[in-house]
């Protein structure tokens, strides 16, 4: 639509979409909104979209995902949080926190500090899906009652893994952004559920799975109508086994030309040690991410996951004064 088009102008697009059997999806930019069109099974005539008032264009989409394609949108999508954070525009986002939520001490702590270094985000694992049945699987509904706490106390939004369809209520109520971990990129019900929740939704990347694959996952949740979607970049497998994973920082220039999404950076996964995680986190704020994710804990020789990995609370301080230095070359401001 034309940045100046009207509400009814938008509607009457939408009404025309579904008087053709078909889906309207209205995703809101930051100067205009653009109209998506699914469950066509050819390709549609633009010409009588294009006659219609306050339509700028009609055009086709050639890829396999579209709601999420940059043909879709022009501009990077910028998701808000009640707290006054955004991802996608000038700020670069923070995303910091243990990696399981352990204790109320510990969240508290982490939380002081990440909101003193200038981040908006505490993160924190309240449902951990883990590789054994033996490890620690965290602390649940109290898991969560601890981040809302501490987000009370410093104003940081949270966010927070959903390992299922039955817990989403749950976590959704105490969450500000939904985690799909990795192991969930291509948990269908889960996507659709998620799809169909009022949060925002950080999409991590599957372990072994292509951009494409990702990019239909989050397809998935944008097609149930959500359209608050983050990639998140956490290393993917391969045949190198010197760090936990390989980081793709290819994934961020490659994602920015496929799709409007904002797309941010997990050093922390992706190395899976922690003299790894400043150097690549630098890494990719230089690349243009919109925002990192980092594990920080106390304590992290007494972490119950991911230990090794985590940063130092004066570590992930010194880490953040280096991204601030970089990202301002970039054109971002933590
Ligand atoms: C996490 O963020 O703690 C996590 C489990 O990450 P991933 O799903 O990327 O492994
Ligand atoms: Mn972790």
């Amino acid at each position: 639509m034309k940045a100046g088009a009207t509400r009814a102008e938008v509607e009457a697009v939408v009404a025309r979409i579904r008087e053709m059997g078909l889906a309207a999806h209205e995703i809101p930019g930051a100067t205009r909104v653009a109209i998506g069109i699914t469950g066509n099974k050819g390709a549609l005539e633009p010409g009588p979209f294009q006659m219609m008032q306050g339509v700028a264009d009609a055009v086709p989409v050639s890829k396999p995902y579209k709601l999420v394609s940059r043909e879709m949108n022009e501009a990077t999508t910028v998701v808000s949080f009640p707290n006054g954070a955004s991802v996608g525009g000038e700020e670069l986002a923070v995303f910091a926190g243990p990696c399981a939520v352990e204790s109320r001490d510990q969240v508290l702590r982490t939380a002081e500090v990440v909101a003193r270094s200038g981040a908006r985000f505490l993160r924190g694992g309240a449902f951990k899906p883990r590789t054994s049945p033996y490890s620690f699987q965290g602390l649940k509904e109290e898991g969560l009652k601890i981040l809302a706490e501490a987000r009370k106390a410093t104003g940081l939004a949270v966010v927070t893994e959903v390992k299922d369809v039955e817990t989403l209520p749950m976590v959704e109520e105490h969450a500000d952004l939904l985690q799909i971990g990795a192991r969930n990129m291509q948990n269908f019900s889960l996507l659709e559920a998620v799809g169909k929740a009022k949060k925002p939704v950080l999409l991590k990347r599957g372990i072994s799975d292509t951009i494409q694959e990702w990019l239909l996952a989050a397809e998935y949740v944008m097609s149930q109508g959500n359209y608050k979607v983050i990639l998140c970049e956490r290393g993917i497998r391969t045949y190198e086994n010197a760090t936990r994973n390989t980081l793709d920082l290819n994934a961020v220039p490659v994602l920015r030309r496929m799709t409007h999404l904002p797309v941010v950076v997990d050093p922390s996964h992706a190395t899976g040690i922690v003299w790894a995680v400043r150097p690549m986190a630098r890494a990719a704020v230089a690349a243009g991410a919109d925002g990192l994710m980092v594990e920080v804990h106390p304590e992290p020789e007494k972490a119950l996951s991911d230990g090794p990995q985590s940063l130092t609370l004066p570590e992930y301080e010194q880490l953040i004064g280096e991204v601030r230095a970089i990202a301002a070359i970039v054109g971002k401001r933590v």
